[in-house]
């Protein structure tokens, strides 16, 4: 029998995927470094997205700045046709529509519900987050509703994607090897859409990954567990997933992981007061 062999081959395509919600530190400095070393040792494309969704904490300044702090730093992305807006980059405040399909199939495929309570019942019923997430387990007092279908728009309530409580989520991670979380604890009913109408990170992220044909996600640490959403909700959607390389994150002199707040860690502050970008390079641990 001959072997029939694919007519394409899989090109890498990575992605930076920075949010303008602050200044860019020596942490993302890191993982876009080495989002940009992977794509180029594959001869691979490198897509920017700006993750501009949150209307609330989006400034456009910011944007600037991570576009001005990127290129300082040497990093490199396609700006061919396959990337529209400004900068060669993706904004996804401009993708609503492909996150609305999304949310109609998943809540067409029962994987949704609608969840009315408040930030109020949620910090007295849930768990605390911890270092390294920041959703709470949702603890499922809305997960009986039996009004899915009366929403033919998501807006006005939060929209909730119902986990399998003890599922255990596994993958294997390029840098840190396997990992392992459990649906209900580590993790509970997650957000896919919000109340004031803007789609959740988890929701929007796996819809550019698959739409954008990431084949390989670099990301920090931080995110191990909203990778593990991430794959239920491309289950769910009948998609393929990328591969996963997890950066260990870079912490401040106090061990404290960077924020957006730590603004004299931040890659602009850095370049004014003289450091090259080598030199941020190396204090982001690279090599
Ligand atoms: N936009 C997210 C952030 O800046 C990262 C998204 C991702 O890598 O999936 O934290």
């Amino acid at each position: 029998m001959s072997k029939v062999s694919p007519s394409f081959s899989l090109s890498h395509r990575g992605r930076l995927a920075p949010s303008p919600t602050g200044l860019l530190h020596v942490g993302h400095a890191r993982t876009f470094w080495i989002a940009a070393q992977r794509a180029t040792a594959n001869q691979g494309t490198l897509i920017l997205r700006n993750e501009d969704l949150d209307p609330q904490r989006s400034r456009a300044e910011f944007a600037r700045a991570m576009i001005e702090d990127l290129r300082w730093l040497g990093i490199r992305w396609s700006e061919g046709s396959d990337c529209g807006g400004p900068y060669g980059a993706y904004s996804q405040s401009e993708r609503r529509a492909y996150y609305l399909e999304a949310w109609r199939r998943l809540r067409d495929g029962g994987f949704l519900y609608p969840c009315i309570c408040s930030r109020k019942d949620l910090a007295q019923s849930a768990s605390a987050p911890n270092d390294t997430d920041d959703e709470l387990v949702y603890p499922g007092t809305c997960r009986a509703r039996k009004d899915v279908a009366e929403f033919m728009e998501p807006a006005g309530v939060n929209w909730r994607f119902h986990v399998r409580d003890g599922e255990v989520v596994e993958f294997a991670d390029l840098n840190l090897g396997r990992q392992c979380y459990v649906a209900g604890s580590d993790f509970g009913d997650f957000l896919v859409w919000r109340r004031d109408d803007v789609p959740a990170y988890q929701l929007a992220v796996v819809v550019d990954d698959v739409a954008m044909r990431i084949t390989e996600v670099v990301r920090g640490a931080d995110l191990l567990k909203s990778t593990a959403r991430q794959l239920l909700l491309m289950r769910a959607l009948g998609v393929t997933a990328p591969d996963y390389f997890h950066c260990e994150l870079v912490r401040d002199a106090a061990g404290v992981r960077l924020s957006k707040r730590h603004d004299a860690l931040s890659i602009r502050h850095l370049r004014e007061s003289g450091m090259t970008a080598e030199k941020v390079l190396e204090m982001a641990g690279w090599p």
